[in-house]
């Protein structure tokens, strides 16, 4: 295949012949271009430089209710993947208990450009390697036994074709990077902090993004700051308390504990042999106090800039703005095309109107599954960070997770941090190391009582989100504020 309408031609003439064969539904995904590159400064010395390209076309292909799937990276071979896919499709047929549908949707001719000034894969390696030095440079001091910085560009150019006479281009960079120090504390014990590249939501997301201060780079003099204090700190003490999670954390927290419990092949069980399954079920839509009053949870694909925009979903369905929780109550969940429908077939009633526009593929060699997109907490009006501390008895303030450990449904979750800060009586009082906390979902985002404004939400990336057999790495985002849980279990017992 050479030109993109070459390939268009010959993806929808294949599509036509398989269901002119009897398929019900069928999609094929080109990847002209699957570019990644990782790049780990560790302690100053280039540890890895991974760079990968992978091209091919994934088939999807829908028969008497059961899917078919094939790929392949060789073009000569395009015909015989989407037989092959067929094939599969009508072996898996004769054994499908639950037919599995995708209906019909109206034909989308689109394209989609993740808004970028420079491609990052495109920069010279001495200039990134340059700017991850500079940053090491910042982070260097005797008393910091490591240093590591990292940074891991993903581009991908990727058509997308389908039999609802959908076909869409899409154009999608992503950029991620990571710093962290290391130092021992009193008790010989590892102590760090880190930082990680974050958005607004809004800007472009090359190479550009790395070079704003504010985003990445600015904060290593900070994080050393912090760590300084951090070794000579006394460990957090057992009892209930006011946490206040800064977004550092709060983006691991909702990922974990709202994210993955609505993801509806979780709730339908189709991930309970690997990533586990939720104590949201069907019946929950609709009518589940998830949280306080105060707890807007939304899933919106169309954010100018993060991973989790992609514009339409590998099922053809355009991302769009949906509440998952309204004022604590879920509303809805992340879902697919073929998920809905079993959904709702299974319950025997509309619990859920339409897809979410959350099928999402990693490779050309991967079928779709449901996965999140963005995932967002909606700002409050509690006011800033200051004031939410200003507003806090007896508590204390993380960021960044170093451990957790979720119950498999969801329910339950133990995180620990990298650093506290105590607060009594609405004053920040001295560091803290070794938090962690702990709590059963609901009675957590029920005890939500501050929400900060617009000027603490801040647009966390996730870039190794696993799931699925074979697992996917799939990358996301997270627009979260500052939040305050009260009454919280907090540190360990002694
Ligand atoms: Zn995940």
């Amino acid at each position: 295949m050479t030109g993109m309408a070459e390939a268009k031609s010959l993806l929808a003439r294949n599509i036509d012949r398989i269901v002119s064969a009897g398929a019900e539904y069928a999609d094929a995904r080109f990847f002209v271009d699957d570019s990644s590159e990782v790049l780990v400064l560790y302690d100053g010395n280039l540890e890895a430089n991974d760079t990968g390209f992978e091209t091919g076309v994934g088939v999807r292909v829908l028969w008497g209710g059961a899917w078919g799937f094939a790929a392949t990276s060789d073009p000569a071979s395009l015909d015989s993947c989407f037989d092959l896919a067929l094939r599969n499709a009508q072996t898996a047929a004769g054994l499908v208990k639950v037919a599995l549908r995708m209906g019909r949707l109206p034909a989308h001719k689109d394209s989609f450009r993740s808004p970028v000034e420079i491609d990052p894969i495109a920069v010279p390696l001495a200039e990134k390697l340059d700017l991850l030095t500079s940053i090491d440079a910042r982070l260097k001091e005797d008393w910091i036994l490591r240093r590591i910085v990292t940074a891991n560009f993903t581009r991908r150019h990727q058509l997308f074709v389908n039999s609802d006479g959908t076909e869409i281009e899409k154009k999608l960079t992503n950029i991620f990077a990571d710093m962290m120090v290391m130092a021992l504390d009193a008790e010989g014990q590892m102590q760090r902090r880190s930082m990680s590249l974050y958005t607004t939501g809004k800007g472009t997301r090359g190479w550009e993004m790395l070079l704003a201060p504010d985003l990445f780079s600015g904060h290593a003099e900070r994080i050393k700051t912090e760590l300084s204090q951090l070794v000579k700190a006394e460990p957090l003490q057992y009892g209930r308390r006011s946490v206040i999670l800064l977004p550092g954390q709060t983006f691991l927290q909702v990922h974990e504990t709202i994210g993955h419990p609505l993801e509806l092949d979780r709730i339908l069980g189709y991930e309970l042999s690997y990533a586990g399954g939720s104590f949201v079920t069907l019946d929950s839509i609709g009518k589940l106090r998830y949280g306080s009053e105060r707890l807007n949870v939304s899933s919106f694909g169309g954010i100018e800039n993060t991973p989790g925009s992609f514009g339409y979903d590998d099922d053809g369905t355009p991302e769009k703005d949906y509440l998952l929780i309204d004022k604590g109550i879920l509303v809805n969940v992340l879902s697919s095309r073929a998920m809905v429908n079993e959904a709702n077939d299974r319950a025997g009633r509309k619990v859920l109107e339409e897809s979410g526009g959350a099928a999402r593929a990693t490779a050309f060699y991967r079928a779709p599954i449901d996965r999140m997109t963005n995932v967002n907490i909606l700002p409050g009006r509690d006011g800033g960070l200051e004031d939410i501390i200003a507003s806090t008895a007896d508590g204390i303030v993380v960021d960044n997770p170093t451990s957790w450990s979720i119950g498999s449904n969801r329910e339950h979750f133990h995180f620990g941090c990298e650093i506290a800060w105590e607060i009594k009586d609405g004053r920040r009082t001295r560091i803290l190391r070794n938090p962690t906390y702990q709590g059963h979902t609901l009675e957590f985002y029920n005890s939500l009582t501050a929400v900060g404004d617009e000027s603490t939400w801040q647009l966390w990336q996730v870039d190794n989100c696993g799931k699925g057999e074979p697992n996917q790495v799939m990358q996301l985002g997270h627009g979260v504020p500052v939040v305050r849980f009260d009454d919280v279990i907090t540190g360990e017992r002694g």
